[in-house]
């Protein structure tokens, strides 16, 4: 029964080229959407996975190509890289290792370093003025380069609690830039009271 584009039961179950229906979501107090909201139609797997960049076959790595571009602070294990894309969130930033790891291979000393590197960074971007929490998140599908991303969601704004976080930073008004830099400042200059130094608009 198994393909090799449709490799195991969970897959041939799948209503492949249907339009599912977002019901379960509508009327959600984490969803963004209401009215005649359509999903896409469902797409066939790709087997095997186009590769993601950095790794075999892949476009090169950005972030090895390019440490330094958007980080705005960094030690000698780790950097933060914020700004990548305007946001409407105070603070949308990644966590990578300086070297090129990913989650499955990272070293011992930075898996020791990773549970303290996300409180750490969650709490700097929570010093930032009206940020309520910190969300953080790994996906990993587009760079091989291990990353973690974090979210600022604004305090009291409750409709922009859950997952869709990262979706309201996209649709909302984006950050003035000098308001930007100043959250940047203000998240490395927490990080540096433990170790490294801001860099980038965070050093200025
Ligand atoms: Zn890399």
């Amino acid at each position: 029964m198994d393909s090799p584009q449709r490799p195991t039961a969970y897959h041939h179950r799948l209503p492949y080229g249907e339009r599912v229906s977002p019901d379960p979501l509508l009327g959600g107090p984490f969803f963004a959407f209401d009215g005649d909201v359509r999903v896409v139609p469902l797409a066939e797997p790709v087997l095997p996975e186009p590769p993601r960049a950095g790794e075999p076959g892949g476009s090169p790595c950005l972030t090895c190509a390019d440490p330094d571009s958007s980080a705005i602070w960094g030690d000698e294990r780790w950097v933060l890289k914020a700004g990548l894309e305007p946001s409407g969130l105070p603070m949308v930033a990644l966590l990578l290792p300086r070297e090129h790891y990913r989650l499955d291979n990272l070293s011992a000393e930075l898996l020791a370093d990773l549970g303290p590197m996300i409180q750490r960074v969650a709490g700097a971007v929570r010093r930032i003025d009206g940020v309520g929490r910190t969300h953080f998140s790994r996906f990993g599908d587009g760079s091989e380069h291990f990353h973690v991303w974090f979210f600022a969601r604004p305090v009291g704004m409750m409709q922009l609690r859950g997952p869709l976080l990262s979706v309201w930073g996209d649709i909302l008004p984006p950050v003035p830039d000098d308001e930007f830099q100043l959250n940047a400042r203000t998240v490395a200059t927490a990080l540096a009271e433990v170790s490294g130094q801001p860099l980038g608009v965070a050093a200025d």
